[in-house]
């Protein structure tokens, strides 16, 4: 194969948006993913952009933002009823987590000042410290709810 036809291939496939089944509230829609990098974690593509850039802006004061784990950005209807099963104290209802929308991350509170900074600065990027799905108020739990205006 030609040279400059592999480099047009591979250059389409890239530019071909990634997408996920996710729910919201219950209803099955197709969403548009980008990554986080972490642990291979992908959120909505509006939520992984600020997602990036609020990381990226954390990094430069030596904060360190990242998912507590592979399951702590966006997750499949198959994660949240393992979630579920695992910890139903916690979890959403299946289809009903914000995770599953693709708009949350559960970050990984151990890392040195990342829930104050979070705190402070979150609000600025669209990140928000709440649980809009009604599952127990929890610390490390952040939901984006659209660029400020
Ligand atoms: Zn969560």
């Amino acid at each position: 194969m030609p040279l400059l036809i592999l480099v047009i291939l591979v250059g389409a496939i890239l530019l071909i948006p990634k997408t996920a089944e996710g729910f919201v509230r219950g209803q099955a829609v197709t969403l548009q993913v980008e990554s986080i990098e972490d642990f291979g974690c992908v959120l909505r593509s509006d939520a992984a952009r600020a997602w990036n850039e609020m990381k990226s802006d954390a990094a430069a004061e030596g904060v360190t933002l990242t998912p507590k784990g592979p399951n702590s950005a966006f997750r499949t209807h198959e994660q949240q009823e393992t979630m579920l099963a695992e910890r139903p104290d916690y979890a959403a209802q299946v289809d009903h987590s914000p995770h599953q929308a693709g708009i949350a991350v559960d970050v990984d509170l151990t890392k040195s000042r990342a829930l104050d900074w979070l705190l402070t600065n979150g609000p600025d990027y669209g990140w928000h410290p709440l649980s809009s799905s009604g599952a127990k108020k929890e610390p490390w739990h952040f939901e984006f709810l659209g660029a400020p205006t």
